[in-house]
C-alpha cells in the first residue's frame, strides 16, 4: 500500500484512556505495517470541552507508549480558514443553508425537517448552517475494511450541522476538511464513530474530496457494559514504563493480534516492532465488544 497516510485524531476533552489506546495504536500499526506515514491531530475545535494541559498530556501518553507521530501536530484550533472556505464552497453552490430552528422546535422529528432550506424562518435569529442533503438522493455507501458493506439511507440522515449557531465549527465538518488537507489515505477509529462516517461521506462528495478507506473497530467496554469513556470516569493511561508495558500488552491481546506472554515486560518500542511485522486487522474479530 503506498501512498499511505493514516492519523489519529483525540479530542484533548481529558487524557487518553485504553479505549483511546486502542484507536491509536491499530491506526499506527496499521500504517507503519504499510511503510506509510502516521499523523497526529488534535481535535480542539470546542474549547468549553477542552480542558488546558488536556492536549499535553495525549501528547506524553502517546510518547511513553512509543506511538511516535511524523510531522507537526495539526491543531484544530488554527484551522478557522480553512474550514470557512470549505463552508464558502458550500455555499457558492448551494449546498449549504442557514438555519435559526431549535431542537425544541422539531423534537416531534426524527431527523430536522430542512424547514429552513428554503429561507430562514425566523430571520435576525442566530443562524447555524447546514448541508442540503436532499438534492443527490443517493444511498450512502462504504466498504468498511472490518464491518464490511455499509448502506445509509440519506433522507434518514438529515441535514448535518456545519456550523454551529454559536459560531463553532461542527466536527464533521472540521473532520472532513482535515482528513483532506492532510492526504489520509485510511482512516482507523472506534465502532462508535461509525454512524459519523456517512455525513463524512456525504460532505466529502459536496466538497469533491477524494474518499478514504475506514476501518472501524469493536469497542472496549468496562466490566458494566458501559463504553470506556471520560464520562465513565475510564482511567487515564499511565506514563509510568512500568506500568505501560503490560497495557499495551493487554491492548495488542484486545486487537487479537495474540502477542506471545513473554512480550508482556519487554520495552513498548520492542513491542510495537513485533506487533507491526505480524499486524493483521483482519484477525480482530468485528462483534466482540471486550472488557477492559
Ligand atoms: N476526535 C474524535 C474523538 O476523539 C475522533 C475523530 C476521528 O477519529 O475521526 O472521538
Amino acid at each position: 500500500m503506498t501512498g499511505y497516510r493514516g492519523r489519529f485524531a483525540p479530542t484533548p476533552s481529558g487524557a487518553l484512556h485504553f479505549g483511546s489506546l486502542i484507536a491509536a495504536l491499530a491506526s499506527f500499526l496499521d500504517a507503519r505495517r504499510a511503510g506509510g506515514e502516521w499523523l497526529l491531530r488534535i481535535e480542539d475545535i470546542d474549547p468549553p470541552r477542552c480542558p488546558a494541559g488536556a492536549a499535553d498530556t495525549i501528547l506524553r501518553q502517546l510518547e511513553a507508549f512509543g506511538l511516535h507521530w511524523d510531522g507537526p501536530v495539526l491543531w484544530q484550533h488554527d484551522r478557522d480558514p480553512a474550514y470557512a472556505d470549505a463552508l464558502e464552497r458550500l455555499k457558492a453552490r448551494g449546498l449549504a443553508y442557514a438555519c435559526s430552528c431549535s431542537r425544541k422546535q422539531w423534537r416531534d422529528h426524527p431527523i430536522y425537517p430542512g424547514w429552513c432550506r428554503d429561507g430562514v424562518r425566523e430571520p435576525g435569529k442566530p443562524v447555524a448552517w447546514r448541508l442540503r442533503s436532499d438534492l443527490g438522493l443517493r444511498p450512502v455507501t462504504w466498504q468498511d475494511r472490518l464491518f464490511g458493506e455499509q448502506r445509509f439511507d440519506p433522507a434518514a440522515l438529515g441535514d448535518v450541522v456545519l456550523q454551529r449557531k454559536d459560531g463553532l465549527w461542527a466536527y464533521q465538518l472540521a473532520v472532513v476538511v482535515d482528513d483532506a488537507d492532510q492526504g489520509i489515505s485510511d482512516v482507523v477509529r472506534g465502532y462508535d464513530l461509525l454512524d459519523n462516517t456517512p455525513w463524512q461521506r456525504q460532505l466529502q462528495h459536496a466538497l469533491g474530496l477524494p474518499e478514504p478507506r475506514y476501518l472501524h473497530l469493536p469497542l472496549i467496554v468496562n466490566r458494566e457494559g458501559q463504553k470506556l469513556s471520560k464520562q465513565n470516569l475510564a482511567p487515564a493511561l499511565p506514563l509510568e514504563d512500568s506500568e505501560v508495558r503490560p497495557l499495551l500488552h493487554r491492548a495488542l491481546t484486545a486487537l487479537d493480534q495474540a502477542p506471545p506472554a513473554e512480550l508482556n515486560t519487554a520495552a513498548a518500542h520492542e513491542q510495537l516492532d513485533w506487533a507491526i511485522t505480524r499486524w493483521e486487522p483482519n484477525r480482530i474479530h468485528p462483534e466482540a465488544q471486550r472488557r477492559e
